[in-house]
This record gives structure tokens, C-alpha cells and sequence, in this order.
């Protein structure tokens, strides 16, 4: 398997457009590669101002429309990613692996042979950006052998037919019928944020290691460490809300209502703004608990680096006693 990009499809785009400038931005795992995709730009469209942004980023709700106005830019190149925002100035160039058949054969002989022994014949699927193609080319050849896949369109930010996002597992809520999600991908996260999206069965095809997991037991532990970051809530009486204002991850609407549920329980909350939320701007803050609105990874992911209890907002609202913790779910983003 290979992580491939097309780039023809941005450059007929631009071709086609009158951007005289043109914003190029990177997620993290390509930025030892901007030299040489910056350099294929600047060949291709000599005489128009190409600049690469160096900032962070870590997704496509990370679109520089700030930075597109203040440099009075055209249009902006994003890698990496599919769209999560539409505008019509941004370029999305998605990275996606790209299998050989007989890699293709491989991992549907493992799948197959898991819905064999679990006596399954109707599932639906779904993946990361990254393995969209990959999924498409299995689920053909599941319903050759007689599986019903019921795919379901991508719904909200996400816009193709099973994509899942760290922060939004939409696309498989409408498979009613399914009796099992078969998800194919690397990302532990993307695999638990299904398990605690659908009572279905959840069958991981790690392709990474090109093994099925189950998740059973990192859900276990997932939960006990969120009901702990809970209680901690629970038990706060100073809140700091996080509010990101990154255009796909600012909620201010969100960070105001849960100041008003805050206080109408006689508890202080504050919220700090930043655009790109990390620990360190946090450290001498004086709250008992974090409250993150922004990317819900960064209360999951980066926990233990905030020094102080912080959660979701459905946490927020479980330890406030709005919400029951019973029905449990992942944070998500419309
Ligand atoms: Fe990814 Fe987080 Fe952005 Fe969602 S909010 S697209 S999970 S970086």
C-alpha cells in the first residue's frame, strides 16, 4: 500500500481559475514534503505568488480563512484531506492509500472469512479518508460473495459515502438493517468512536498490521478513564471553556450555552479563546476543570498534558447532571 495524491485535479482547477495567488497548506505528516510539492506549484504556475503555511494542522476543519483574507489571497490548496468545509476558494487534494489487487485479495480474504465465522451476511462500512478507495474496492468484492453492504452517504462534514472523521461518525447512523460495521483503517480512535456510536458490532480491519480487532477492552479502559475525568468535573466549581477558533472547530454558541448551564448550577465558568489549543497556553489558569469545544481529540488524546480534569461538552453536561451517563457517546461535530 502506498499513501498517494492527486495533484492534476488542483492544477486544472487553478488553470481554470484567474488566482493570481495561492495558499498551500500542509497537514503535519506532509510537511517534510513541501519543498518538493511548493517547488511542482511554483514550475507549473510561474508568474503567480505561491506561499506554503507552516502553522500546525491537523485536519481539514483547519482551513486559513483568516490567512487567506489578511494576505488577500485567491485560493488555498489543502493536502491531505477531503472537504469538511465548502468554499469555493479551497482546493481539497486528499491523501489515500492506493493497495495492488493482490493486497486487495489479501484483506478481503481476511474479512470475509471474520464475517464467515461470525455468521454475518449484512454489513455496512466505513473508513477513513485515507482508506476510501480501499473500502469501495472491498465492499465490491464482499457483495461478488454474496454479503449485503449497505454503504450510507456521508452526512454533515463528512461527504462521501462512509467516511468517518475523528469527530463525526454520521455516515453510518442511517443502517438500520446492518448487523455489523466493518471498519478499515489504522486509527484505534476512529474504530473506538464507532463502537461507542452504534450498538452494532464494530469489526476493525486494522491495515496497518492487516489483522481484525475488537475493541473490547480499550473501550473498557476508554470509559473508565472519561467517567474519572467526570467525576473530577463533577466535583469542579471553576470552569475554563476551551473555544478554538479554527473555522471547523469554533463553536461559540456551544461555549456560551454551557457557560449559562454552568452557572445556573452556582459554579464560575471563563472562556479562553485560542486558535490553536495546547496545554502549555493553559498552565497558571486558574480553573479546577478545562471544558474543550474545539477538535473533541484534544480532550481525549492529550488529556494527561492538561495538567487539570478536561472534557467534552456531553461529559461536561453528564457531570452537571443533564445528560445520563448510561448513553455514553463520542463527541461530535455537525
Ligand atoms: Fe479531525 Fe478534529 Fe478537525 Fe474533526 S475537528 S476534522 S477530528 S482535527
Amino acid at each position: 500500500m502506498q499513501l498517494d495524491m492527486d495533484l492534476g485535479k488542483a492544477f486544472s482547477e487553478i488553470e481554470k481559475s484567474e488566482a493570481k495567488s495561492i495558499l498551500l497548506q500542509f497537514p503535519e505528516g506532509l510537511k517534510q514534503r513541501i519543498v518538493e510539492i511548493a517547488g511542482k506549484f511554483e514550475e507549473r504556475f510561474s508568474g503567480r505568488d505561491i506561499y506554503s503555511i507552516i502553522d500546525p494542522c491537523f485536519g481539514a476543519c483547519d482551513i486559513p480563512i483568516g490567512k487567506m483574507k489578511a494576505m488577500n489571497v485567491d485560493l488555498v490548496v489543502h493536502f491531505g484531506h477531503n472537504a469538511v468545509l465548502e468554499n469555493r476558494n479551497i482546493i481539497y487534494v486528499p491523501l489515500e492509500y492506493r493497495a495492488k489487487d493482490e493486497e486487495i485479495e489479501k484483506m478481503f480474504g481476511r474479512i470475509y472469512s471474520e464475517l464467515q465465522k461470525e455468521k454475518i451476511g449484512n454489513i455496512t462500512m466505513a473508513a477513513s479518508v485515507q482508506y476510501l478507495d480501499i473500502m469501495n474496492r472491498i465492499a465490491k468484492k464482499l457483495e461478488g460473495n454474496g454479503v449485503n453492504v449497505l454503504l450510507s452517504e456521508g452526512s454533515g462534514r463528512t461527504k462521501e459515502k462512509g467516511q468517518v472523521l475523528g469527530c463525526n461518525y454520521h455516515s453510518i447512523r442511517k443502517i438500520a438493517n446492518a448487523e455489523a460495521v466493518v471498519f478499515i483503517g489504522d486509527a484505534m480512535f476512529h474504530a473506538l468512536g464507532l463502537v461507542l456510536s452504534t450498538r452494532k458490532k464494530v469489526i476493525f480491519f486494522d491495515a496497518s498490521e492487516m489483522k481484525i480487532r475488537y475493541l473490547d477492552k480499550e473501550k473498557e479502559l476508554f470509559l473508565r478513564k472519561r467517567f474519572a475525568a467526570i467525576a473530577m468535573a463533577k466535583d469542579s466549581n471553576k470552569f475554563g471553556i476551551l473555544l478554538s477558533t479554527k473555522a471547523g472547530q469554533e463553536r461559540k454558541g456551544l461555549a456560551l450555552e454551557l457557560k449559562k448551564e454552568i452557572e445556573h448550577k452556582g459554579k464560575e465558568a471563563f472562556i479562553l479563546v485560542s486558535d490553536y489549543l495546547l496545554p502549555e497556553y493553559a498552565i497558571g489558569i486558574d480553573v479546577d476543570c478545562f471544558v474543550n469545544t474545539a477538535c473533541p481529540r484534544i480532550a481525549i488524546d492529550d488529556a494527561s498534558g492538561w495538567k487539570k480534569p478536561i472534557v467534552n461538552p456531553n461529559e461536561l453536561e453528564i457531570a452537571l447532571g443533564i445528560k445520563d451517563w448510561e448513553n455514553y457517546k463520542m463527541e461530535e461535530l455537525e
